[in-house]
C-alpha cells in the first residue's frame, strides 16, 4: 500500500518584532519573541508513482480564494523546495511524491504560513525518507539547521511554543510557555504585502532602536501586561504601504481588543483579546463588514506527526 504521512505546523504571531539595519549580508538582524497559534496547515504526502515527480495540491476553504490561488504549485513552492532540499542533505534522490496542503493560515500574511508548511513538510520527509530508505531520523535541532536554508521563521514553526528569535529569526531559544492561554483575532487582508517591500519601507524611514531584552516574557503574569508589552518595529513600514491597516487597528481597539498589532511584516492584523468570546464576538462584527477575520489560542505545539 501507498505510504501516507500527515503533519501539520503552527501560525506564528511576533509579539514582539525588533528590526535592526540592514547588514551588508543583505538582511536584516532581528530580535523577535514569536508565539505559536492553534491555526494549523496540515499537509498530507503520498508516495507517488515512479517517475511522476512531485505534485502540489492546496486548499482552503476559510481563506479568500485569492490567498489560496496565489501559493504556486511548481518548485517555487516550499514544500516543494523542502523535499528537494531534505534529500540533497541526505544523499538520496528526489522523491515522486504527491502532497497536498490544506491552507489555514492567511497567504503572505506575516504569519508564516509558507513557513509552516515547510516545517510540516521536513517532519513528513524525515518519517518518510526513514521508512522508505531506511534513514536514521534526525532530531528537531537537525530538522531546524535545514529549516533555515528554507526560511527564517521555518525554525519556529519547528519548535512552535514561545521563543525567541535572533539572526534573521532563524536562531531560535525556546521560552517557558506563558502560564494562561490567549484569545487572538487575525484580520487577513485580501492583498498581500511582501516581506522584502516592507523591509525597504522601514528602511526608508530609518528609524531603528536599540534590542531590548525579552527574555522575560515567560514571567509575565496576565494577558493584559502581555498586550501592554507587544510592540512590532515593522507596524509605521506597513502602514504606509497600507494605511487602511492602521484603521483598522484603531477600530479593533476600540471595540474591545486589549491590543491590536500588525503581525510580522503584515498585513495581518493580530488583536489579542482578554476572553475567546470577545474575539468570537468581533470577529463577527469584521465578517459583516466584509473582512476576513479568523480566531486562534495561543500557544501551541510545533510541527509534528498528525495520527
Ligand atoms: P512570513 O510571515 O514568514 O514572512 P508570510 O506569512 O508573510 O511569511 P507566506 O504565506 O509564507 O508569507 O507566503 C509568501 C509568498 O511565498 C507567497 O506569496 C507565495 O508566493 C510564496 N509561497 C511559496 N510556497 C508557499 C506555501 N507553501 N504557502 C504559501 N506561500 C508560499
Amino acid at each position: 500500500m501507498n505510504q501516507i504521512i500527515r503533519a501539520s505546523a503552527p501560525a506564528k504571531v511576533n509579539l514582539v518584532f525588533e528590526v535592526g539595519q540592514l547588514a551588508t549580508d543583505g538582511y536584516h538582524p532581528v530580535n523577535s519573541l514569536y508565539l505559536a497559534l492553534n491555526l494549523r496547515e496540515d499537509l498530507t504526502l503520498v508516495k507517488g508513482e515512479p517517475g511522476t515527480g512531485i505534485s502540489i495540491y492546496v486548499h482552503g476553504e476559510t481563506l479568500p480564494e485569492a490567498h489560496i490561488n496565489s501559493v504556486p504549485t511548481d518548485q517555487s513552492n516550499l514544500v516543494h523546495k523542502t523535499a528537494v532540499l531534505f534529500a540533497e542533505k541526505l544523499g538520496k534522490p528526489v522523491p515522486d511524491l504527491q502532497l497536498d496542503i490544506h491552507k489555514r493560515i492567511p497567504v503572505a500574511g506575516g504569519m508564516a504560513g509558507g513557513s509552516a508548511d515547510a516545517a510540516a513538510m521536513l517532519v513528513a520527509m524525515n518519517e518518510f525518507m526513514h521508512k522508505e530508505h531506511g534513514t536514521e531520523r534526525l532530531s528537531i535541532d537537525e530538522l531546524a539547521v535545514i529549516g533555515a536554508e528554507l526560511g527564517s521563521d521555518v525554525p519556529f514553526c519547528l519548535y512552535g511554543g514561545m521563543a525567541l528569535g535572533t539572526g534573521r529569526g532563524e536562531v531560535i531559544s525556546p521560552l517557558e510557555d506563558l502560564g494562561f492561554e490567549t484569545n487572538w483575532l487575525l484580520c487577513a487582508s485580501s492583498k498581500g504585502l511582501s516581506t522584502p517591500t516592507v523591509f525597504a519601507a522601514f528602511d526608508e524611514l530609518d528609524s531603528h532602536r536599540p534590542f531590548t531584552d525579552l527574555s522575560d516574557f515567560a514571567t509575565i503574569a496576565s494577558v493584559s501586561e502581555l498586550a501592554s508589552r507587544m510592540t512590532n518595529d515593522l507596524e509605521q513600514a506597513a502602514f504606509s504601504l497600507m494605511p487602511a491597516l492602521s484603521e483598522l487597528v484603531s477600530q479593533l481597539e476600540q471595540l474591545g481588543a486589549l491590543r491590536a498589532m500588525v503581525s510580522g511584516s503584515g498585513p495581518t492584523i493580530a488583536a489579542l483579546f482578554e476572553s475567546e468570546q470577545g474575539a468570537v464576538e468581533v470577529a463577527s462584527v469584521l465578517k459583516a463588514q466584509g473582512l476576513v477575520a479568523l480566531t486562534a489560542k495561543g500557544q501551541a505545539h510545533g510541527a509534528r506527526l498528525d495520527g
